[in-house]
């Protein structure tokens, strides 16, 4: 296991938390106020919500996914500058400024967390889970990485290896998976398919063509 940074460094990058938090009280207090005089619906909030962390937002990150296994040069690329790579794709814009692909091999899996607070890459994955910003995740993500991708129906080879990511403000990491077997010689658009936002944090690999359908 390996760390993209030492957190010691960095508190002084964490200050868009402080604005988040406060921007996340201001939207409780315009939704209840706007429910209390019966003018939205909770449940329905709830339903775009998860519209916008599971489909929408996850589809720009699957698109670069499938670009990747499609394209070598496009894969090549965004090894070399990830910014540049997604951002030729037209996904661009706040919290998604400086982000570094980490791709899966065979040997070594990648998983990804914010131990401080809930740095995501929004360009690509849209709205992080609740999960994603969840203590138990954030803390254990580190010590117990393997124990915590059970608890997500991911079990790996005793010999992979898992390397743990630790996002910023200023560095936000996005998860190549594997090319899942079966798919060659599928264009992109049917390779994106196979592609979830968890596979895109590393709590999931990608589904396998049999599966997906
Ligand atoms: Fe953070």
């Amino acid at each position: 296991m390996s760390h993209g940074h030492s957190h010691d460094d960095d508190h002084h990058h964490h200050d868009h938390d402080n604005s988040y938090s406060d921007m996340q009280a201001r939207v409780k207090a315009l939704e209840t106020l706007l429910t209390e005089k019966g003018l939205i619906d909770p449940a329905a909030i709830d339903r775009i919500v998860e519209t916008y962390e599971t489909k929408i937002g996850p589809r720009n990150g699957a698109q670069v996914v499938a670009k990747a296994w499609a394209d070598p040069a496009f894969a090549d690329w965004l090894r070399r500058d990830t910014t540049a790579a997604i951002a030729s794709l037209g996904f661009t814009g706040r919290q998604g400024e400086h982000m570094r692909a980490v791709f899966n091999t065979p040997d070594t899996h990648n998983l990804v967390v914010c131990t401080l607070c809930s740095c995501y890459p929004w360009s690509v994955l849209g709205l992080p889970p609740v999960w994603y910003k969840a203590p138990a995740y954030r803390s254990r993500a580190v010590i117990d990485p393997r124990g915590v991708l059970a608890e997500f129906g991911l079990t790996l080879p005793q010999e992979t290896k898992i390397r743990v990511w630790d996002s910023t403000a200023e560095l936000r990491y996005l998860v190549i998976p594997q090319r899942p077997a079966g798919s060659e010689g599928l264009d992109e658009a049917v390779l994106a398919d196979f592609v979830s936002r968890d596979a895109m944090i590393g709590t999931a690999v990608a589904r396998s063509p049999e599966a997906a359908i």
